[in-house]
């Protein structure tokens, strides 16, 4: 039977209670403990899917299809698992089964009620993942902060949860801020007492408690919150803030949390094994030449939106020895005339997923530039699209070829729905999502960069290449290097007179883990740090 970990945040939200999951996910795989994870968005929404980035960052998509948290980006990072539906849970979903239940007559007349039918509905989510995976951990994150309304049905259930699997079963961790007082120059408990005086109030005692902070945490603060709150002094864990995330396991495995997890919970283990995860966190942190790589999107100003992108991008860099100098590009500041200065500096342009018109005219001048300029470009996704109008316009010599989700009556639809597609109403859930095979083009630059015939990536649009102008764009120079096994759908597009301007219809950041960079990036990356702009110096040789 497996073991349940359930995660709260207290204070205030956006602390890196999601890293801090992911972390404790690694610092049990290292004692090789099998672990799943799970989060729990207490929104109605029934996915993140249809929710703006600016709302919800970015769009994580399992191999299965998901539209899930960004968090479970982090955990599969982090412990190196492909996660599946299960693991991401939300409000929306839970009442839609409950009240879809209720019409089925299979509550035969009962009073439906948030306890136990909403309760139970949310256990049986746990059980399932944990049926599933049969993993011996599982972690089980709660969204949000205690104390919010749409929170208490899934605080509810894992109160009940330690009743159900016995209390030697479940730990409750409780992730909190200790914020710092410039006046006084202190780090205040008081907020942490509270939330926990409210998760006691639900019937949660918390077992351990991790403090986050910006600040070195001192023995009077633990003091007084195992004294206060009532948990163990090696309970509370001090979690500072570090200068990169994947440094996070590193620190609670000193504090260590991992040996407090395996005696609370009675786990048999082997001894503890980071030595992969410590020689990437000091590659990381050593200096390195920087590469300068202009992102350009319209949701810049919220980073979180392109969490994948970044995260690949860093991992690619490292196995470059380089430091990914992002240059974050609003797509709409370079539709001005002149705005290409702003890409002077970029030594290759990525240009991601998206939906909606705006800003389009700014990726395809990206696009533009790094044709002309020769600068390495990656499109995911979007990118392709944005890719695949820019060479037609430059090769109809109009502006007016374009995917018909920006101009419905362009008379070169490029890019445009699947006649299957055209049918489909609603807007949750109805993309292509989730793993396709794609077959590679011998010789292409793709297929050196992967090395592989077929691979299987992480799909999430609506519209496709149109074939009907494969030959026009063909004969130019496009390179169609991945299709579908059947042919019929282009995957990967590349120009055959450049140096590196490849684009994919999938997702290739989704699938890229700190210490197997994907393969698109790492060539990308490879490429793009041997670029020379105008007043930069090619490095000296260095001998140590
Ligand atoms: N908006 C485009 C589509 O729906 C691209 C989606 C994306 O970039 N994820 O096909």
């Amino acid at each position: 039977m497996s073991k349940y970990i359930f995660v709260t945040g207290g204070v205030v939200s956006s602390v890196g209670k999601g890293i801090t999951v992911a972390s404790m996910g690694t610092i049990l795989k290292s004692r090789q403990i099998t672990v799943s994870v799970q989060k729990l968005d207490p929104y109605l929404n029934v996915d993140p899917g249809t929710m703006s980035p600016y709302q919800h960052g970015e769009v994580f998509v399992t191999q299965d299809g998901a539209e899930t948290d960004l968090d479970l980006g982090n955990y599969e990072r982090f412990i190196d698992v492909n996660l599946t539906a299960d693991s991401n849970v939300t409000s929306g979903q839970i009442y839609s089964a409950v009240i879809a239940k209720e019409r089925r007559g299979d509550f035969l007349g009962g009073t439906i009620q948030v306890v136990p039918h909403v309760t139970t509905e949310i256990k049986q989510r746990f059980e399932k993942l944990a049926q599933k995976s049969q993993a011996e951990v599982i972690i089980i994150e709660v969204g949000g902060t205690v104390g919010d309304i749409e929170g208490q049905p899934f605080l509810e259930a894992i109160r009940q949860m330690r009743n159900d699997v016995g209390r030697d079963n479940v730990l409750y961790v409780h992730v909190t801020l200790l914020p710092y007082l410039n006046s006084t120059q202190e780090l205040k408990t008081k907020p942490t007492q509270h939330s926990v005086n409210e998760l006691r109030r639900i019937g949660i005692q918390p077992d351990i408690i991790i403090c986050r902070s910006d600040y070195p945490i001192p023995e009077e603060a633990k003091n007084k919150i195992s004294l206060f709150c009532d948990v163990d002094r090696e309970a509370v864990i001090p979690l500072p803030t570090v200068s990169t995330i994947y440094e996070v396991p590193l620190i609670l495995e000193e504090e260590g949390l991992g040996q407090l997890i395996v005696d609370k919970l009675s786990l048999k283990v082997h001894q503890p094994d980071l030595s992969q995860w410590q020689e990437l966190v000091s590659r990381l942190k050593a200096p390195h030449e920087p590469v300068n790589i202009a992102l350009v999107g319209k949701y810049v100003e919220l980073k979180d939106a392109y969490f994948s992108v970044r995260e690949a991008l860093r991992h690619a860099g490292l196995y470059h020895n380089r430091d990914i100098n992002l240059l974050w590009v609003h797509s709409e500041d370079l539709e001005g005339n002149g705005s290409d200065a702003l890409l002077d500096s970029a030594q290759g342009i990525i240009v991601p997923g998206g939906f909606g018109i705006r800003g389009i005219n700014g990726m395809v001048k990206a696009a533009t530039y790094a044709r002309n300029n020769e600068i390495p470009y990656l499109g995911l996704c979007l990118g392709m699209h944005v890719m695949v109008i820019e060479f037609a316009r430059y090769i109809l010599g109009s502006t007016e070829p374009n995917s018909t989700e920006f101009d419905a009556s362009t008379p070169y639809p490029v890019i445009d729905l699947l006649p299957e597609q055209k049918e489909i109403e609603n807007k949750g859930g109805t993309m292509r999502l989730g793993n396709y095979p794609c077959q590679l083009v011998n010789g292409s630059r793709a297929a050196n960069a992967y090395g592989q015939s077929l691979v299987y990536e992480r799909h999430r649009h609506r519209l496709e290449f149109n074939n009907q102008f494969r030959s026009l764009l063909e004969k130019a120079g496009m390179v169609y290097s991945g299709l579908s096994p059947d042919g019929k759908l282009v995957e990967l597009c590349e120009l055959a007179n450049h140096p590196w301007m490849v684009s994919c219809q999938f997702h290739p950041e989704f699938g890229s883990r700190p210490t197997r960079p994907h393969p698109l990036f790492c060539d990308f990356i490879g490429v793009a740090k041997d670029i020379l702009r105008e007043g930069a110096q090619p490095p000296l040789p260095f001998s140590p």
